[in-house]
């Protein structure tokens, strides 16, 4: 860890758990979606922040944090699994457009979650190309307590810290702009069911 203090990303993480709030309380403001707004960004974006979630319908980034139009660099695959064309899409939203920070963010009941614990306890890999999936999660599956809620929850955590660990590392232009102070990655978990944001990371609780 540097002695950087990430302030452009903490900012930026205050700015989403305010909406965040906004959005839990009934109170979302739904700002930034209206022509104005479209005006404004007709030659120039500016995002204050990038994520990477998972593809999941329930858990779309704008709607849950209240954004709108051009606040939020938004990549998603499937269980926020990053690929190079992931990585690029992020060095995108980071080295060139300069978002100071970057939420990896899963979500309880994940599909690639519960495929990767079916396939560790047995059951064959996806099928075609969903396999991607299950290589990609299984070796985070944690072993079998007899509590298949924590099972997926702490084999969820265990891959979204290391899908954050791998991101703050990746060279060399996202990792250019971690070590410089300029970049925040933080881990997050958006539980299904209340629509709430668990912040995995201490510096971002
Ligand atoms: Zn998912």
């Amino acid at each position: 860890m540097s002695n950087h203090t990430y302030a452009e990303g903490h900012a930026s993480l205050a700015e989403l758990k305010a909406g965040q709030e906004r959005w839990l309380a009934g109170q979302a403001r739904h700002a930034h979606q209206d022509a104005a707004r479209r005006a404004e960004l007709a030659t120039i974006q500016k995002p204050f922040a990038a994520i990477l979630s998972c593809i999941d319908s329930r858990a779309t980034p704008e709607i849950v944090f209240d954004q709108g139009l051009g606040d939020l660099f938004v990549i998603r695959s499937a269980g926020a699994i990053a690929d190079r064309v992931v990585h690029a899409s992020l060095e995108f939203g980071i080295h060139v457009l300069q978002a100071p920070l970057l939420v990896v963010m899963g979500h309880t009941d994940c599909g690639t979650t519960n495929a990767a614990i079916a396939h560790a306890d047995g059951a064959d890999p996806l099928p075609g190309h969903l396999t991607v999936f299950t290589d990609a999660v299984t070796p985070f599956v944690v072993p079998d307590t007899g509590d298949p809620k924590k099972r997926a929850w702490d084999t969820l955590t265990a891959h979204v810290k290391s899908i954050v660990e791998d991101l703050r590392g990746l060279e060399p232009l996202v990792k250019a702009r971690v070590d410089a102070g300029q970049l925040l990655v933080v881990g997050a978990i958006y539980e299904l069911a209340t629509g709430q944001v668990h912040w995995l990371d201490e510096s971002a609780a």
